[in-house]
């Protein structure tokens, strides 16, 4: 009903950002390889994210606004090989129910179809264009939750928060073309070439970029690939250390003690590397379920993970003259 999914944006949305995180997730698990982001007024004003994904079958549409309806899960089986980034159906009833919402959308054959919420409640629906793909607009985030309202910062503040999101999604998935818009000013643009350490260029600049070095180690159940920068190119915060782990950015202190401990006295005392870290593993292995922003997860066989990224670090700069 309209009060939990109220309560429920509570934990799901919490800022523009939040809202870009969710609907450019929809459109990675929609098999898009294009997803563009339009904002005005870092978002309070409107958020637009247009993608080329599979779309929405006309009668899903109207399920895909329940709560805890996702299209990703279908049995408890499931719930233990999550290979999507969603999987608890909560983000547009969420999302609709704390703006302004419409959500157009065609799977490419027949007629394409749009609904529009305001406030969670229905207020249009019909047809529209069949181009393939889904866009969702929303516009007046929080205007009825006065108290979220609030607690917003200033759009600069807003618009580093999404820029954010949006780095991390494009770091995690090199073959997608990301397109990040400010008030009609271009942010970040990705082409989509599958070139990691073009995207790691893009973010972090060329200078970084130019001192990477790459990696790649596998063992019976990980397989890890990235880029770790020279140990002169250092940074004081823990920020510049992306994880990615089955194309989801998470957090992990675990192994982030292992990449400082494959530098280990390379690094000055205080200061941090710049590492962008891909990992595949079955998803058996991993438990996404622990928090509703999914940031944090669970590795159930974490000491092989941290034991092979550690050893990979330390065995390139042996190999490597530094
Ligand atoms: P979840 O992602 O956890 O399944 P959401 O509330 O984010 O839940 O989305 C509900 C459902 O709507 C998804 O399971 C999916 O079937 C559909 N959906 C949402 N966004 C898109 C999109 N951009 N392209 C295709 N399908 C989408
Ligand atoms: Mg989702």
């Amino acid at each position: 009903d309209q009060l939990s999914n109220k309560i429920a944006a509570g934990e799901v949305v919490e800022r523009p950002a939040s809202v870009v995180k969710e609907l450019v997730e929809n459109a990675i698990d929609a098999d898009s390889t294009q997803i563009r982001v339009d904002l005005s007024e870092g978002g309070l004003a409107s958020i637009r994210v247009l993608d080329n994904g599979k779309g929405i079958e006309e009668d899903d549409l109207e399920t895909a606004f329940f709560r805890h309806a996702t299209s990703k899960i279908k049995n408890d089986r499931d719930l233990f090989h999550i290979s999507t980034l969603g999987f608890r159906g909560e983000a547009l009833p969420s999302i609709a129910s704390v703006s302004h919402l419409t959500l157009t959308t065609s799977t490419g054959e027949g007629e394409g179809r749009f609904i529009s919420f305001q406030g969670g409640k229905t207020t249009d629906k019909g047809k529209a264009p069949a181009r393939k793909g889904t866009e969702v607009t929303v516009e007046n985030l929080f205007f009825n939750t006065p108290a979220r309202l609030k607690y917003l910062r200033t759009i600069h503040t807003e618009l580093g928060h999404t820029t954010d999101v949006i780095n991390r999604l494009a770091l995690a998935h090199p073959g997608i073309s990301f397109e990040l818009y400010h008030n009609e000013k271009t942010l970040i643009k990705t082409n989509g070439n599958n070139d990691r350490l073009r995207v790691i260029a893009s973010i972090y600049g060329t200078e970084v970029a130019k001192n990477m070095l790459k990696v790649e180690a596998s063992s019976l159940d990980f397989s890890v690939e990235g880029y770790i920068a020279k140990p002169e190119i250092t940074r004081s915060n823990r920020s510049y250390i992306s994880l990615l782990i089955n194309g989801r950015f998470v957090k992990n202190f675990a192994v982030s003690r292992a990449i400082h401990e494959g530098y280990h006295t390379l690094l000055p005392v205080g200061r941090h590397p710049v590492v962008v870290l891909s990992v595949t593993m079955d998803p058996i292995l991993i438990d996404v379920n622990v928090h509703p922003s999914k940031l944090e997860v669970r590795l159930s066989k974490e000491q092989e993970l941290t034991e092979l990224i550690a050893k990979t670090i330390k065995d390139t700069f042996k190999k490597t003259t530094l």
